[in-house]
């Protein structure tokens, strides 16, 4: 008796990459670095990511205090800067820190008092300064080692690399096409799909009950008189310069925000708190995105429970360059070493996800 099989001409890789903002891309750094075979798929649709003001900031400013692993996170995320500008050849770190402008003497002199203990000293200069541009009575002070990474930049560059490279496959995934059983996606046997999703992993038929939750955001693209100032200065929000006039004023937070349409509340939020800053503004454009938040504010990493080669990197919060970065080598260290993930992070801690 005559049997025919079908064969499939398979490309065997290490990793697929579903998604194309933070966590994706510095995931797809860390494959670069290490020498891994992979490809990314994208969707081409905008995320939190795309819409993010880019600023890197060790403090909370509302508050004074600064967050679970900052000094970590702002070190490795310069070492990574630096790797991708080899062979990017740029680095993405714009030098313009982050000055808090004071309400009025008292948030000063609370400034000055944390200033002194061990926690803050690191990130919190004790110079004022008063910028001619904004309305500052009080004068800013300066966050050390704050600074932004040129978003726009960082997603151009790094995707044209993708695609010279061959890692880009030029499509959105299909959960259809997707045999876990198998190791099989479309050509491809992989080793590990790690899904970077943001916000879409609700789609997603192995992570969609993930405990993340959306977080809208909205900021405003706005023209102001030309002025000298290359600063990032916040008082409700950031506000920085990006070229010939145009400022970037953002974002806000919506745990109730839902669609892709402008919400009129968060514009007006946002006027309310610019008009504190300047007078003469014009709102050029209005953009919005969706954070994935986690109740616990920490991200969420790890392997479906059942397959053990989807992994998950998820729930980056408002600090989705720091912990886009950070947690990316995490993730990787534990794919490839076995290395134990923290409990902080690890989806084992809700239960069987
Ligand atoms: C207004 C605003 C300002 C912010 N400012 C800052 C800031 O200054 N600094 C900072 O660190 N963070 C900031 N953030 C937070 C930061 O943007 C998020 O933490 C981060 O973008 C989350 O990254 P992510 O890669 O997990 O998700 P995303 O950036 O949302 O990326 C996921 C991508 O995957 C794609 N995708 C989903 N499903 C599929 C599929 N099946 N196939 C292919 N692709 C798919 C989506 O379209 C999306 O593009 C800001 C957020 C907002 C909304």
């Amino acid at each position: 008796m005559l049997r025919f099989f079908a064969f499939r001409k398979m490309k065997i890789i290490d990793y697929i990459i579903v998604g194309d903002g933070f966590a994706a891309y510095f995931l797809a750094h860390r494959l670069i670095r290490e020498g891994k075979s992979f490809m990314l798929f994208s969707d081409g649709i905008t995320g939190a990511s795309g819409v993010s003001a880019g600023v890197v900031n060790p403090v909370v400013l509302k508050k004074f205090t600064t967050f679970w692993l900052a000094q970590e996170q702002i070190d490795a995320l310069h070492k990574t800067l630096e790797e991708m500008s080899a062979y990017t050849g740029r680095n993405y770190w714009i030098y313009e820190p982050v000055f808090r402008v004071f309400h009025d003497e008292a948030e000063r002199d609370l400034w000055l008092k944390k200033s002194g203990t061990d926690e803050l000293r690191p990130f919190l200069s004790t110079d004022f300064t008063f910028f001619d541009e904004i309305h500052n009575p009080f004068g800013c002070g300066e966050v050390l080692q704050s600074g932004r990474v040129d978003v726009p930049a960082f997603f151009n560059d790094f995707s044209s690399y993708l695609h010279t490279n061959g890692h880009d496959a030029g499509a959105a995934f299909d959960y259809n096409l997707l045999e876990p059983e198998n190791n099989i996606y479309l050509d491809f046997k992989y080793r590990h799909v790690v899904f970077c999703e943001g916000m879409g992993v609700v789609q997603n038929p192995w992570f969609h009950d993930l405990a993340v939750s959306p977080n809208k955001g909205h900021h405003l693209l706005v023209k102001l008189p030309a002025g000298s100032t290359k600063s990032t200065v916040k008082k409700k929000h950031f506000l920085f310069p990006l070229n010939e006039g145009h400022w970037y004023y953002g974002g806000t937070y919506d745990r109730n925000g839902v669609g892709a349409a402008v919400d009129e509340k968060a514009v007006a939020e946002l006027e309310s708190g610019l008009s504190q800053l300047a007078s003469d503004y014009t709102v050029e454009e209005v953009r919005n995105g969706f954070r994935p938040t986690v109740r616990d504010r920490r991200p969420i990493l790890g392997a479906h429970f059942r397959f053990g080669n989807l992994f998950v990197m998820n729930g980056l919060g408002g600090r989705g360059l720091l912990n886009g970065n950070y947690f990316a080598e995490e993730l990787f260290r534990h794919i490839e070493y076995g290395e134990s993930l923290r409990s902080e992070t690890d989806i084992a801690r809700f239960g069987s996800e």
